[in-house]
């Protein structure tokens, strides 16, 4: 049963594997056997270290994915590295608060272009070098607010929708030619981006309130969802958003 879970041999790219969910999924790959390839804007020395606390191999790629171009250095960088990529995880986002009548087009196109313009540049690059494979395991991380409209965040909104809906479409053209394209939708999840919302006493006790389970999240929930959509547990799988929610979207 093990061998099904397995990603021994395998190799993982991880955006936005600095902090938070992105920490928390190289994490969970590296135990389950893969070789995690990290990329963050800066330093990720810190998910080094809790990689290689578990007896994983780690490589840091220093990438802005808001810069044009970015993305395909990425994945020349990335395959680089071994000659192959077999799991892609799009987890760096961005998140930007304003009341949508003042929103501005700096915040909104900020927001679109990491997590939703390098979510699709990033899947191109790397899913022609896994259809050359034939084999391959896309996730991308969408949220709550890929079925719900949030409150103060209309570029995320709009980014998370879209995220789902490139799932799909993905999904749709490679499920045949050996690359399975999944997404997983955390619930709310204590981590940097939802820190404003956690400060907010009233917010924080209506949203916990709300959450069946009863608790905030945290990056180590999500590692059994990234472990089950980069395995061949998950060969048959396409184009699912798979919520990690506590309960969320039932309640
Ligand atoms: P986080 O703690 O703020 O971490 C964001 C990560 O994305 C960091 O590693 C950051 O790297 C990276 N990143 C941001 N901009 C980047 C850029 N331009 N280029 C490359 N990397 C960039 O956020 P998080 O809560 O872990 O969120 C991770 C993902 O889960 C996001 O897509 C978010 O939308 C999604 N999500 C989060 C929640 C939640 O409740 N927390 C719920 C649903 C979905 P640096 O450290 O270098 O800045």
């Amino acid at each position: 049963m093990n061998s099904l879970f397995s990603l021994e041999g395998k190799i993982a790219l991880v955006t936005g594997a600095s902090r938070g969910l992105g920490q928390g999924i190289a994490v969970g790959l590296a135990k389950a056997g893969a070789e995690v390839i990290g990329v963050g804007t800066r330093s990720l020395e810190d998910t080094k270290k809790e990689v290689e606390g578990v007896g994983g191999t780690f490589h840091e790629l220093i990438s802005d994915l808001s810069k044009e171009g970015a993305a395909e250095k990425l994945a020349a960088d990335a395959i680089a590295i071994n000659g192959r990529v077999d799991i892609l995880v799009n987890n760096a986002g961005i998140i930007r608060r304003s009341e949508a009548e003042n929103f501005s087009n700096q915040d909104w196109f900020d927001v679109i272009n990491v997590n939703q313009h390098a979510v699709f540049q990033l899947s191109r690059e790397i899913g022609k070098h896994m259809l050359e494979n034939e084999s391959g395991k896309i996730i991308n991380i969408a949220s709550m607010l890929s079925y719900q409209g949030g409150l103060k965040v209309p570029a995320y909104t709009a980014s998370k929708h879209a995220v789902a809906g490139l799932t799909k479409s993905l999904a749709n053209e490679w499920s045949s030619k050996g690359v399975n394209v999944n997404a997983i939708a955390p619930g709310y999840m204590a981590t940097d981006n939802t820190a404003p919302i956690r400060e907010n006493e009233e917010r924080n006790a209506y949203i916990t309130s709300r959450i069946p389970q009863g608790r905030w999240g945290t990056p180590e929930d999500l590692q059994g969802a990234a472990v089950f959509l980069a395995s061949d547990a998950s060969n048959y799988v396409n184009g699912h958003v798979l919520n990690v929610d506590g309960g969320w979207m039932s309640s």
